[in-house]
């Protein structure tokens, strides 16, 4: 596995709010993260069907693009009960002509489930894939994962996306509902960080 030993890195996002999040957890490393917005790079198109494709693509893309390792997030919620979809395609499916509309996404899955009769619980999970890509093509990928069930109405006005009907294994609150410092220690996106820095940061 290859350590990550440069002290600067590109986000391969335009999103402020992973930016964020990303930086601040990698200031206890001493590097920098600049995005690939700041930088004038295009966002490429996520023409692959898993989580792990679609993260390759990002972190390469914004890797050769500025000669810095580039790094990268897919993710999403698979559920069972629908052969696992929304998957890759979460964010898709919450688009309209006026931006993305995360409850219409919600109520999709759920009529479909209504639709399919699927006996309880509807177990789902989030997943996330981080990417790693350095200039010269190499590359290294963590997937993280949680369990958990998609419950109906929503709950909870916390977190972003599909929280509201998801809750974790073993838990009485939604992800919607619960404290984020608590959501941030057990999610998908923190299974992966963790095996991202053991693998490349420790
Ligand atoms: P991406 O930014 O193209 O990877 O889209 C991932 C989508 O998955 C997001 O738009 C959210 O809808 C959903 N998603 C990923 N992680 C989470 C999470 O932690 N909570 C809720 N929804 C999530």
């Amino acid at each position: 596995m290859r350590k990550l030993v440069e002290k600067k890195i590109v986000l391969a996002s335009h999103n402020a709010g992973k930016l964020r999040e990303i930086a601040e957890l990698l200031v206890p490393y001493g590097i920098e993260v600049v995005s690939a917005g700041d930088l004038g790079l295009e966002e490429p198109a996520e023409t692959e069907d898993t989580f792990a494709g679609n993260a390759r693509i990002k972190a390469h893309f914004a890797s050769e693009n500025s000669g810095l390792p580039a790094f990268s997030d897919d993710s999403g919620i698979t559920v069972d009960a629908l052969g696992g979809a929304p998957g890759v395609y979460t964010a898709d499916w919450a688009e309209t002509d006026n931006g993305r509309d995360f409850p219409m996404a919600m109520t999709k899955v759920w009529k479909l489930l209504e639709a399919k009769n699927a006996p309880a619980p509807r177990t789902a999970a989030f997943n996330c894939t981080l990417c790693l890509a350095w200039p010269d093509g190499h590359d290294e990928v963590f997937d993280g994962r949680v369990n958990g069930q998609v419950v109906w109405p929503m709950r909870g006005k916390l977190g972003f996306g599909f929280d509201p009907v998801f809750l974790p294994d073993g838990e009485t609150e939604t992800f919607g509902e619960m404290n984020p410092a608590k959501k941030h220690g057990m999610s998908h996106r923190a299974d992966a960080f963790r095996k991202l820095i053991d693998g490349c940061l420790a």
